[in-house]
C-alpha cells in the first residue's frame, strides 16, 4: 500500500488552491455520498461520488467531481 502523499490538483485548467489559506497542497480521498448527504449539499441528481481535497495546512475541505480533477504528487 502506498504511503499517503499530499497532492496538488488541477481542475478546469486552474491549479486548485485552498479558499481559506491560499496554499495548494491537499490530502485527497474519494467519498460516496449517501442520498441524505447529497441533499444536504443540494446535489440531488448529481453523481453520488465526490473527490474530497483536504488542505494539509488548515484542513479546509474542497469538493469536486472526480472526473474534473487531475492530481499530482511531488514526485510525479
Ligand atoms: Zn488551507
Amino acid at each position: 500500500m502506498a504511503t499517503p502523499e499530499p497532492v496538488w490538483a488541477v481542475a478546469g485548467e486552474r491549479t486548485v488552491t485552498c479558499t481559506h489559506c491560499g496554499q495548494g497542497w491537499f490530502w485527497t480521498r474519494r467519498i460516496v455520498m449517501s442520498s441524505s448527504t447529497a441533499s444536504l449539499f443540494g446535489m440531488d441528481g448529481f453523481s453520488p461520488e465526490a473527490a474530497v481535497l483536504s488542505c494539509t495546512k488548515c484542513g479546509k475541505l474542497e469538493l469536486f467531481e472526480p472526473t474534473a480533477l487531475q492530481l499530482f504528487t511531488s514526485t510525479s
